[in-house]
C-alpha cells in the first residue's frame, strides 16, 4: 500500500489549505452560530459543499485521498469539513442508492446548500443495539400510511423539518423483514417532539411520538418489508464518519501547546495516546487506500469507530485534566455569549467536552455491538 501523497495530491492540499485560510485566517476561530451559513455558503459556491457525494449529484472530482486531505485540512483548524448534517452523510447515499428519481430532484438539492436539517427516528424504546426489534407500526391505508409509536435519542428532531426512519409494517417471517424506510414531513399533524438534555447540559436528543401519522406512500424508499437492506447501508456510511483522527490530532496538538504539566506520568500517558492515534490515523489511511483500489470496507469501520472512540475519550480525559480546578467550574459553550470565562480559554468549555465524548461510546452503534461485528466478520468467531 503506497501511503505518500503524490504531486497532485500536495497541489491539491495547498489549494485546501488556501482555501479554509481564506475564510478563517489564522487566529479566527469556527463559531457555528455565526459561521455555519456563510461557510455553507462558500463551499456550495466553490462546488466543494458536498465532498463525498459522486460527481453526477453535485459532489467535486476528488479522489479518497483528497477527501481525506480536506479533512484534515478542515479539522485541524476547528472548521467543519462538511455542512449539512444527517442528510448530507446519511441520508444522501441512500437516496443514490434506493431512492427514485422524483425522492432525489425533491431532497438532494435542499441537502446540497443546507436548507434543509434531516433527523433519524430509528431507534426506540428498547430497540437501540436490538432495533430489528422496533415496534412503531405503520399501516398501509390506501395510499398513505398511518403511523403510531415512539422514537427517543432521535438527534436535532426539535430543528429537523424531515425525519427518514424505520417503521414496522408487518409481523410476519423474520423481523428485520417486516421493517420498511420512511421519509416522513416533521410539520405532519400527530407528531410530539420532547427535548432530553444530557449531561453535558445541552438539548440535542429528543423523544419523538407517533399519532395516526399520515405519510404518502410515495414517501417510501424502497420497496415494503426492505428497509433494514437500506437501513444498513446507511448505518455503514454513519460509522465510516466517527473516527474522529482530526479532532483527535487537533485536541492533542492543542494539549501540547498549553499544558503546564508536560512531564512524568502526564507526558508519558499523553505519548501513548499519541501513538496509538497516529496508528488510527495509518488504518484510516490505510482503509481509504482499500477502498480506492475498489475493495469493499466493510468490519473496517466499525475498527475505526471503535477505536477512534477510545481515542477521542482518553484526549478529553487529559485535557480536564489539565486543566485542574479549571474544569470545575462547568460552563456551557458561549456561542455568540459575552460571558467572562473563569480560567484559561482551553479550559472554558473542557468539561462540557469531555461529558459529551461519553456519548461517542454508544452513539451510531456500542462500543459491545461494534466488538460483537469485528469478531463475526474480522475474526471470524
Ligand atoms: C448522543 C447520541 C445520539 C444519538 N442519536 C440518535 C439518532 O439521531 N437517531 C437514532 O435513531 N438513535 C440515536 N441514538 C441512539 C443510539 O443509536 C442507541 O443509543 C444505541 O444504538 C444503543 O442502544 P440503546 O441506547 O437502546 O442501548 P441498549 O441496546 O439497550 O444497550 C445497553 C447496553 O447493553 C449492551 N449490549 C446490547 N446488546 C448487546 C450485545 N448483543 N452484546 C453485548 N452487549 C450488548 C450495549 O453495548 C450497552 O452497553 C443516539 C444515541 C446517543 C448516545
Amino acid at each position: 500500500v503506497d501511503l505518500d501523497f503524490t504531486p497532485d495530491d500536495l497541489a491539491f492540499q495547498a489549494e485546501a489549505r488556501a482555501f479554509v485560510t481564506e475564510h478563517f485566517p489564522p487566529g479566527r476561530a469556527y463559531e457555528q452560530s455565526r459561521d455555519r451559513k456563510r461557510w455553507a455558503a462558500a463551499l456550495h459556491a466553490r462546488g466543494w459543499a458536498a465532498y463525498r457525494w459522486p460527481v453526477e449529484h453535485g459532489g467535486p472530482p476528488w479522489t479518497a485521498t483528497q477527501r481525506f486531505i480536506w479533512e484534515r485540512e478542515t479539522t485541524s483548524r476547528g472548521v467543519p469539513p462538511v455542512l449539512g448534517g444527517m442528510g448530507m452523510g446519511m441520508l444522501a447515499p441512500v437516496l443514490m442508492g434506493y431512492g427514485t428519481p422524483e425522492q432525489r430532484a425533491r431532497h438532494l438539492p435542499g441537502i446540497l446548500d443546507d436548507s434543509v436539517e434531516w433527523c433519524q427516528g430509528y431507534s426506540e424504546p428498547g430497540s437501540g443495539s436490538d432495533l430489528a426489534s422496533l415496534r412503531t407500526r405503520a399501516v398501509r391505508e390506501g395510499d398513505q400510511y398511518v403511523i403510531d409509536g415512539e422514537k427517543v435519542w432521535t438527534s436535532w428532531a426539535h430543528i429537523a423539518k424531515w425525519m427518514f426512519g424505520l417503521v414496522r409494517t408487518s409481523d410476519e417471517a423474520r423481523k428485520q423483514q417486516g421493517i420498511t424506510f420512511l421519509l416522513i414531513d416533521m410539520t405532519t399533524p400527530g407528531i410530539e417532539v420532547s427535548p432530553i438534555v444530557t449531561i453535558d447540559g445541552l438539548h440535542t436528543l429528543n423523544r419523538v411520538t407517533f399519532t395516526g401519522v399520515r405519510v404518502p406512500v410515495e414517501n417510501r424508499v424502497g420497496e415494503e418489508g426492505q428497509g433494514w437492506t437500506v437501513a444498513k447501508g446507511l448505518l455503514t456510511h454513519e460509522r465510516t464518519g466517527l473516527a474522529f483522527v482530526s479532532e483527535s490530532l487537533r485536541l492533542l496538538g492543542l494539549l501540547r501547546e498549553v499544558s503546564a504539566r508536560l512531564d512524568g506520568d502526564f507526558a508519558q500517558r499523553l505519548a501513548q495516546t499519541e501513538v496509538e492515534l497516529r496508528a488510527l490515523e495509518i488504518t484510516e489511511l490505510r482503509t481509504l487506500a482499500e477502498a480506492e483500489a475498489g475493495a469493499s470496507t466493510g468490519a473496517q469501520s466499525s475498527i475505526l469507530k471503535l477505536k477512534g472512540t477510545e481515542i477521542i475519550q482518553r484526549v478529553t480525559e487529559l485535557f480536564t485534566e489539565a486543566a485542574g480546578v479549571y474544569a470545575a467550574p462547568w460552563t456551557p459553550i458561549p456561542e455568540g455569549g459575552n460571558a467572562h470565562p473563569i480560567g484559561p480559554d482551553w479550559a472554558f468549555t473542557e468539561v462540557q467536552r469531555y461529558f459529551s465524548g461519553r456519548a461517542a461510546s454508544i452513539a451510531g452503534g456500542s462500543d459491545e455491538v461494534q466488538r460483537n461485528i469485528i469478531a463475526k466478520s474480522v475474526l471470524g468467531l
